[in-house]
């Protein structure tokens, strides 16, 4: 019986890998990656290592999750090292504790390597950073994606504070939303907001705007991409001209 590392492969950029997860991708038997690992990633695997591609982003998943806990089941059954792979770090919009919770519970060894999430990497190599003194004291990882029917918990829209940053994942297609939800609250028309598009990565494309003006212009940017919100977005221009 082998186990299974649950590994965040960073947010792109190959060398945003950690020195753990690179050892563990040298050394695995089988790798089982997602769609938004950066497949240059994959060549470091051994000779002979079965690299299955198990795609999945939003709701067009390839295959689905019941399946892919499966898989990493037969496949911990049969070789010693088994890598589950995922963009970013595996936990954090990962489903990384569910696929374990299913392996600990048919008795499968696994263990959680942390990766970088695209959450705080993609806006700080875009230049803006999560917090900043005088401009953001916290800041939030939210879901853009909300389907109560699939237990994702509706966000409530008050609770946002004023001096917070929100990063918003999964959320290019609620552009829209978002920006008219925080209009609601309170939040003025010319709020800065950034969306970063295929962060970290060469053909990465920073968008910032405000909340009224942000959707046209950012609306058909490739994915994967995600929202920023809050005051530490107008420190991308002052940082950005070097
Ligand atoms: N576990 C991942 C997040 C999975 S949710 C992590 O920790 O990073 C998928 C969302 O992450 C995408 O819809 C997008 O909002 C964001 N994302 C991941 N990689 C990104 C990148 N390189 N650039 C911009 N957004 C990214």
């Amino acid at each position: 019986m082998g186990k299974v590392y649950l590994t965040g492969a960073g947010p792109g950029d190959k060398e945003l890998l950690t020195l753990k997860a690179l050892r563990l991708i040298q050394e695995a038997d089988v790798i089982v990656y997602d769609r938004l690992v950066n497949t240059a990633i994959l060549k470091e695997a051994k000779e002979g290592c079965e690299c299955i591609y198990v795609g999945k982003e939003n709701r067009h998943h390839i295959l689905p999750q019941d399946e892919i806990n499966a898989l990493l089941y037969e496949k911990a059954c049969e070789h010693e090292t088994v890598v589950r792979l995922k963009g970013g770090d595996a936990v954090v919009f990962g489903r990384g504790g569910e696929e374990a919770l299913f392996l600990a519970s048919r008795g499968i060894a696994f263990e959680f390597v942390p990766g970088i999430t695209s959450a705080i990497a993609v806006p700080e190599m875009a230049n803006i950073p999560l917090t900043h003194r005088g401009k953001s004291v916290s800041f939030r990882v939210v879901t853009g994606y909300e389907a109560p029917e699939k237990g994702y918990a509706q966000l409530d829209w008050n609770s946002f504070k004023q001096d917070e940053t929100i990063v918003f994942l999964m959320g290019l297609h609620q552009l829209q939303n978002i920006c008219t939800q925080l209009m609601k609250i309170g939040k003025p028309a010319e709020y800065p907001i950034a969306v970063i598009s295929r962060g970290t990565l060469p053909d990465e494309q920073v968008i910032v705007a405000t909340l009224d003006t942000i959707y046209e212009q950012a609306k058909n940017l490739p994915t994967p991409a995600l929202i920023v919100v809050g005051e530490v977005v107008t420190l991308h221009h002052k940082l950005s001209i070097v």
